[in-house]
């Protein structure tokens, strides 16, 4: 079966309220489809992320030149071959080539892989916790208790972008609504050093309902992590942005972390972002994944923790949740999947068992002009 077809769908938001994380403020949303279609009229859509632009270039002048004719049984080798020009795009084809494979089998991704542990998955709602108004604070609280209110039990939200004093206001003043009934992370996004990470040690040590404290310091510096996860009252977290699985191997011998948090987007390749799980698993490590920036990648996440052996035999902690985006983004409505009381339910049909929604990808189409 061979490649016949492959048509592009950059997707771009420009944010009417932007928001951020100590990375800086957002000011847009992209997406980036792509859609395969074999010499037999089997399809399968992948995503990635990046600048549009770049993306663009790539998969019209090289990489579809590349791959049509191409045998969909050779999706190993094609995808080593796109990484070494582009590990994203390699990325967003992995995604299609297994779901063509799935639907050739006439199987769901889930079963293709060898079969779900479980047909519901945790999900935290993930938040970035800033914007450009002086009340911050008060839309993030707002933002939270809404997404509390509609059943979500975990949630993470920021820390690092703003003075340790302003962070532990806002973080004190949730868990004062929070009650300790919802579970919270913290995400520094690199922010800290490991002096800094310990001033929120007292707080840490006083509130029981913490998940995490995620990338507290920069992901380079392991032997930091590891002196760091020795003090720490709560499990750290962190390697969201690593695109090799071997690149993790030294937090798991070294003791770094609790729990790895790794994005099939940012992993190169969706059969390697699972051999990364299977390795982590071998090294007892936690894995809560990273899936932030799309719709696509999230349910392949999802599949993934749906198809990874129990990291604990407690049941009611058997599977570590995956990040859902709580934010303003109209590509979480691109799948017809949406979280009930904090989980959702993998579904079941050929490839991914569901339709991506067509009118939403001809709204947001981008329409090629610049943008930053
Ligand atoms: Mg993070």
């Amino acid at each position: 079966m061979k490649i016949r077809n492959i048509e592009t769908f950059p997707l771009f938001y420009r944010l009417p309220k932007p928001y951020g994380d100590a990375n800086g403020i957002k000011a847009y949303r992209t997406c980036y489809l792509i859609h395969i279609t074999t010499d037999m009229g089997i399809d399968g859509w992948g995503e990635c992320t990046d600048w549009l632009p770049t993306l663009h270039k790539g998969f019209h002048e090289r990489i579809i030149p590349y791959l049509i004719g191409k045998s969909i049984f050779d999706r190993i080798k094609i995808v080593q071959t796109i990484k070494k020009w582009h590990s994203r795009a390699a990325t967003a084809v992995s995604m299609a080539l297994t779901e063509i494979m799935a639907k050739a089998c006439r199987v769901s991704v889930c079963n293709l892989w060898g079969g779900k542990f479980r047909d519901k998955v945790p999900v935290y709602a993930s938040f970035q916790s800033y914007s450009e108004d002086t009340d911050w604070q008060r839309q993030s609280l707002a933002a939270i208790e809404k997404s509390v209110n509609q059943g979500f039990e975990k949630v993470k939200v920021k820390i690092g972008g703003k003075s340790i004093a302003e962070d532990q206001e806002h973080i004190t003043t949730l868990q004062s609504l929070l009650h300790g009934k919802i579970k919270l992370a913290l995400d520094a996004n690199q922010s800290y050093d490991i002096s800094a990470a310990l001033q929120w040690q007292s707080l840490l040590q006083a509130w029981p309902n913490l998940l995490w404290l995620e990338e507290p310091l920069q992901i380079k510096y392991i032997a930091e992590y590891a002196l760091l996860r020795n003090r720490l009252v709560i499990p750290l977290a962190g390697g969201e942005n690593i695109e090799a699985p071997t690149e993790f191997i030294p937090f798991f011998t070294q003791h770094a972390l609790d729990f790895i948090t790794p994005d099939p987007l940012h992993v190169t390749g969706i059969d390697s972002y699972r051999e990364l799980l299977s390795l982590a698993r071998s090294f007892g490590v936690r894995i809560t994944p990273h899936a932030y920036d799309g719709a696509l990648s999230r349910l392949y996440a999802l599949f993934a923790q749906a198809c990874l052996e129990p990291w604990s035999k407690m049941e009611s902690d058997s599977i570590e949740p995956v990040e859902w985006d709580a934010m303003d983004n109209p590509f979480t409505g691109l799948l017809p999947i949406r979280p009930s009381n904090g989980e959702i339910t993998i579904p079941d049909g050929s490839g991914i068992g569901l339709e991506l929604d067509q009118e939403l990808i001809s709204f947001y189409q981008w329409d090629g002009s610049s943008y930053r």
